[in-house]
This record gives structure tokens, C-alpha cells and sequence, in this order.
């Protein structure tokens, strides 16, 4: 019963995520990019590695986290609020644990796009380029 809330709760989590991908790219406002190959400005931001370790910080910080949650819940509610408290404590667990292993994925994310993938694709000729 836990497990299965718990695969429930990352699935919706997982959703937001998918939600939030789905959104058109906003222009970066950090700096005006420009294309090495046509001099275009239309350029999208690919953040592949930052999506990926977001995904993957998230699950892997929501399962950490509901087992943890589910063993304070455990804790807090005693023998007789057990189950409730352990069903709750992996809840509370799995979204906090998500929520920080995604922040934490997307800086790992981050510096892969930054360093190491062609992070930027120019929307005028399809040109791939890194920074
Ligand atoms: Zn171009």
C-alpha cells in the first residue's frame, strides 16, 4: 500500500515535470547567443542534460526520501498510528526528497549542458552548437 502511493505520488511528480517541459522555451535573457553558422539570434536552448538529471535526481531523491519519511512517520506516529504515519511520512518523504534530488540533478544537469553537450540549436538553419 505504501509502494503503491508512493509509485503514484512520483508518477504525478514525474507529470509536473512533463508539464512544465512541454512550455515553449523562453528566449535566454542571459546572454544573446548568436549562430556560428547563419549569425541568427532565434536560438533554443536544449538544456538535455538539465531535463535528464532533473528526471533522475527527482526519482532518485523521492525514493530516498520516502524511505526515509516512511521511517519517521513510523517513529512519530508510534505503534498505533503506524501505518497511517508511515503512508503519510512517505508522502511527506518523496516530495521533499523529489523536490531537492531534482534541484540537485538539474545542477549536475546544468554543468553537463554548460561543458560537455552541443547545448544550443539554432531555430533558422538547425545548426547544433555548445557555447
Ligand atoms: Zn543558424
Amino acid at each position: 500500500m505504501v509502494n503503491t502511493l508512493t509509485v503514484g505520488f512520483i508518477h504525478l511528480f514525474l507529470c509536473s515535470l512533463d508539464v512544465g517541459r512541454q512550455l515553449p522555451p523562453p528566449f535566454s535573457k542571459e546572454k544573446a547567443m548568436q549562430c556560428p553558422n547563419c549569425k541568427s539570434d532565434r536560438i533554443d536552448k536544449k538544456n538535455y542534460g538539465k531535463r535528464t538529471g532533473t528526471v533522475v535526481g527527482a526519482v532518485a531523491g523521492a525514493a530516498g526520501g520516502a524511505k526515509t519519511g516512511a521511517a519517521l512517520g513510523l517513529v512519530a506516529a508510534g505503534p498505533v498510528g503506524a501505518v497511517a504515519g508511515s503512508i503519510a511520512g512517505s508522502i511527506i518523504g518523496a516530495l521533499t526528497g523529489g523536490t531537492t534530488g531534482g534541484m540537485i540533478g538539474a545542477k549536475a544537469g546544468e554543468v553537463v549542458d554548460e561543458h560537455v553537450l552541443d547545448n544550443y540549436h539554432c531555430l533558422n538553419c538547425g545548426h547544433d552548437f555548445s557555447a
